[in-house]
């Protein structure tokens, strides 16, 4: 198939072309992300391959409609970025890489919730520059700790169950529950139990009009004083307004975050000689128990290999027989 590649990165090219050897499609790499002004690039091509920041909403479908695309293939899990009815109504199959490495994304977010909790990136500084004092780097035994996790789902069931190995009581909720997290010894329980009993919330539900903004005033007001916040699934489910008020109020205690609600407009591109002009994503870079990291949870050479493969594998099943196993359909 003639795949036009959105959003490339050297990184990808690298994945996909070495992937390709075993699918010999025809891939162009572009660098611009998919969006109304640059669905145009698409033109000559069968497939569109796209990332977790590319925008195809019914516009730019209905324009790939246009252009004669017959298959839209993420390189990601989460696929909130696809207008599913859209997609339907113009005819396109869309596919996702439903499970790379869950062990990739889980494993980031004990990452980030050790180095929060120890607070790692600040004492890696204070020991490059000769300060080897203690002061403000005082953490907390994860061991014995309540640890909520929403969504038990291929990285919310490694992720309890890396938790669990650290010897911590682990309470889940999920809208149906997984029998491995039950065997692990993880406890499911309605939504505000969790929120009022757990010292570490970490959230791996997608994003989806149910879970918008699930961190929100209310349900920050349920939590436990001193709380630590880590999502690494979408930025969406932290309403981040409220989430600076938390922070400010203390009822928050640590946040770590692999993505943001505004992340499009940042995340994935060295911006280090520009002025941020996100006043909230700069509030909450001023907080010194914010640790924030530009979506690379799933980077991890196993994942990048799989995901590679499994995009490819999608384009020719979608070429073969217009589905595939890993499509995603509008749900009702
Ligand atoms: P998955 O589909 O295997 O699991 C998602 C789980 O969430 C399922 O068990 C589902 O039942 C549950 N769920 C659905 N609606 C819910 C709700 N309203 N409340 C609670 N739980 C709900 O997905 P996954 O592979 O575990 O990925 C989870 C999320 O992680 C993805 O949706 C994606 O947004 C994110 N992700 C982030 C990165 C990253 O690099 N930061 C990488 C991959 C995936």
């Amino acid at each position: 198939m003639k795949v036009a590649v959105f959003s490339t990165k050297p990184y990808d090219r690298v994945a996909l072309t070495g992937a390709n050897e075993a699918f010999q499609h025809e891939l162009t790499f572009f660098e611009p992300a998919l969006e109304e002004r640059t669905a145009i690039l698409a033109q000559g091509a069968d497939a569109v391959c796209i990332f977790v920041n590319d925008v195809a909403d019914a516009a730019v479908l209905r324009q790939l409609a246009d252009l004669g695309i017959r298959a839209v293939a993420l390189r990601c899990a989460g696929f909130n970025n696809v207008d599913l009815a859209a997609a339907e109504e113009a005819g396109i199959p869309v596919a996702r890489v439903p499970a790379y490495s869950p062990h990739a994304v889980a494993e980031h977010a004990v990452a980030l919730l050790l180095a929060l909790n120890r607070h790692i990136h600040k004492a890696y500084n204070r020991v490059r520059e000769g300060n080897f004092g203690l002061n403000g780097l005082l953490g907390y035994d994860l061991h014995g700790k309540t640890v909520g996790v929403v969504g038990t789902g291929h990285i919310g069931q490694v992720f309890s169950r890396i938790m669990v190995g650290f010897g911590c009581r682990v309470i889940a909720f999920d809208v149906r529950e997984n029998e491995t997290c039950l065997s692990d010894g993880v406890t499911y329980v309605p939504l505000e139990t969790l929120f009022a009993e757990s010292d570490i919330i970490s959230l791996h539900c997608p994003l989806n009009p149910h879970t918008h903004h699930l961190i929100n005033l209310e349900t920050i007001s349920q939590m436990k004083r001193g709380v630590t916040v880590i999502n690494t699934s979408r930025g969406a489910l932290i309403d981040t307004v409220a989430a600076i008020q938390g922070l400010k109020s203390q009822k928050i205690g640590a946040m770590a975050l692999d993505v943001y609600e505004e992340e499009a407009e940042l995340f994935f591109e060295d911006l280090s000689d520009r002025i941020i002009d996100d006043d909230y994503f700069s509030r909450l870079q001023t907080f010194p128990n914010v640790l924030i990291t530009g979506h690379q949870a799933f980077f991890t050479r196993e994942a990048m290999g799989n995901i590679a493969a499994t995009t490819l594998r999608n384009l020719s099943e979608m070429e073969a027989s217009g589905t595939c196993e890993n499509e995603v359909r509008a749900m009702g």
